[in-house]
């Protein structure tokens, strides 16, 4: 068979719309080949959906392509320029460390990037090298794969590879290459290079494909730049509220790394609460403790006015107007937030309705939760099968008053108890991706090849609701430490 028949049967089906915006967009940039790449893992699920052959994919071909060896069929690598505000402070960055292959066109006529994350240097790499290592790519994979399980809009993983080459970050590591799967790159760092070094009308370029891309038509009687801030707006407070509820510290919440899509995007430092503390951060580098978990709606407020900020000259010819346009546009976030926020938690607590005390009572369990040092999934979990007891918090009276408040609650809205439960059950996940299994998959990977601890991880993760007895062992928190646990940026 030729090569090129192999790879049309594999089903790539790319096109490269991102590639027809101005050049100042992107640097054309083909992977830099690896050594000797071995397929590490393989998302099947994913790779279906997406219209791929698994069975193609996962022969030497595809591994080829995962690696930056070979570029498939169709594509058109380039590495995208952008810039952000990393920890308050505005940069140049672009891709790194990454290529776009293209845009995979899936059987239902959908569009996803295929990027390659870890492919080698590019214009945009600064002093970096490129690349990957295999601990990082892994964590990738199972933290946003989690997500995706969780119900939370996110990029995800289609395979690992590893290279055969060393990466030197604190000592060497393995290196790898993953490829990440993402409904698009676009961020708001993308939009804050163009406001800052391209002409206005490469903005309005940009904005446009980003309408046409993630938002459909606008209603014609609207500003369409108005309603793309308003939309992205939207999405984000929609996100940002799944995040708080299952505990996820996104950890470096900085503009280029908050997608436009409405998807979590980058997933160095991030990692899941076990014990409730609203100052909790993992990254060890966020010594100010700029993303810990409650300053993260505040910080997405700040991420979208910088991207309002960009919009300015298309929102309106009048300086005034626009920034006022854009002002209101941003406060609707909070309010968006909220409901989202206050709805999910409703669900929760199996709430079906709305009381105007129900934020208290929320409010009330999340402080019990923080002066008792309870678990802030599990806690959840024994109120979902009513198993309180045991610990702490379930054993003090004030959480035994506030229990009494929650069934009085329940009791005054129509739907049974069992429909509560039900609702319960839907909304509160029996497993997360907890730091200390995620490191013991990571540990057996890396260190022994040993891929099955990964496996079984992931497969406890793949339906969070289900609350089944696998489950159990995986919903365990950590054995109580002294040493913090920390995630690291830049691997
Ligand atoms: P991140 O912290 O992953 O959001 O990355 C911030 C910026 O650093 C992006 O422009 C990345 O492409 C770049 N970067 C991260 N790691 C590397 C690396 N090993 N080599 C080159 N660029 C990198
Ligand atoms: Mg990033």
């Amino acid at each position: 068979m030729t090569q090129k028949t192999l790879v049309i049967n594999a089903g790539w089906h790319l096109d490269n719309s991102y590639a027809q915006l101005p050049e100042k967009f992107f640097t054309l940039q083909n992977p830099t080949p690896v050594h000797s790449p071995k397929l590490a893992v393989f998302n099947d699920s994913l790779a279906a959906s997406l219209g791929f052959n698994a069975k193609t994919l996962k022969t030497d071909e595809g591994t080829m392509i995962f690696a930056g060896n070979k570029v498939p069929e169709g594509a058109v690598p380039l590495a995208q320029a952008y810039a952000g505000h990393q920890f308050g402070y505005f940069t140049m960055l672009g891709d790194g460390r990454a290529v776009l292959l293209g845009e995979q066109i899936t059987p239902r006529g959908e569009r996803f990037d295929i990027q390659l994350k870890g492919s080698g240097i590019t214009p945009y790499s600064r002093r970096g090298d490129g690349r990957a290592a295999l601990g990082p790519m892994l964590r990738e994979y199972i933290i946003s794969e989690a997500m995706h399980a969780l119900g939370i809009e996110t990029t995800r993983s289609l395979a690992v590879v590893t290279t055969g080459e060393a990466v030197y970050r604190e000592k060497e590591e393995p290196g790898a290459v993953m490829t990440r799967v993402a409904s698009s790159h676009l961020r708001v760092g993308t939009f804050e290079y163009a406001a800052k070094w391209g002409e206005l009308k490469e903005l309005e370029e940009l904005a446009d494909y980003t309408l046409q891309r993630h938002f459909g038509e606008s209603d014609v009687d609207e500003n369409p730049y108005l309603f793309l801030l308003k939309e992205i707006v939207s999405r984000q407070a929609s996100l940002i509220a799944k995040w708080q509820l299952v505990g996820f510290i996104h950890g470096v919440m900085n503009t280029d790394n908050m997608a436009l899509s409405g998807e979590t995007i980058d997933y160095g430092p991030c990692a899941f609460m076990d014990t409730y503390d609203p100052k909790t951060v993992f990254s060890s580098i966020d010594t100010q403790g700029r993303y810990v978990y409650e300053n993260q709606p505040k910080i997405a407020v700040w991420n979208l006015a910088r991207f309002a900020e960009t919009l300015l000259p298309l929102l309106h010819d009048d300086e005034d107007r626009a920034v006022k346009l854009a002002q209101d546009a941003i406060s609707r976030f909070t309010d968006l937030y909220r409901s989202h926020y206050a709805a999910g938690m409703r669900s929760k607590l199996g709430l079906f309705n709305n009381e105007k005390e129900d934020e208290a009572l929320i409010e009330r369990l999340l402080s019990l939760m923080h002066k008792y040092q309870a678990d802030y999934t599990n806690t959840f979990r024994a109120l979902t099968f009513d198993k309180i007891e045991g610990t702490p918090l379930f054993d003090a009276s004030e959480f035994k008053e506030w229990y009494k408040l929650w069934q009085e609650r329940l009791g005054r809205q129509q739907e049974d108890e069992d429909t509560s439960h039900q609702l319960m059950r839907s909304s509160n996940p029996a497993v997360i991706p907890r730091n200390h299994r995620v490191e013991e998959a990571l540990n057996a990977a890396v260190k022994g090849e040993d891929y099955s601890v990964m496996e079984r991880l992931l497969k406890a993760l793949s339906d969070p609701y289900a609350h089944s007895f696998e489950q159990d062992e995986y919903a365990q928190p950590p054995a109580p430490s002294n040493c913090r646990y920390q995630t690291f940026c830049g691997t």
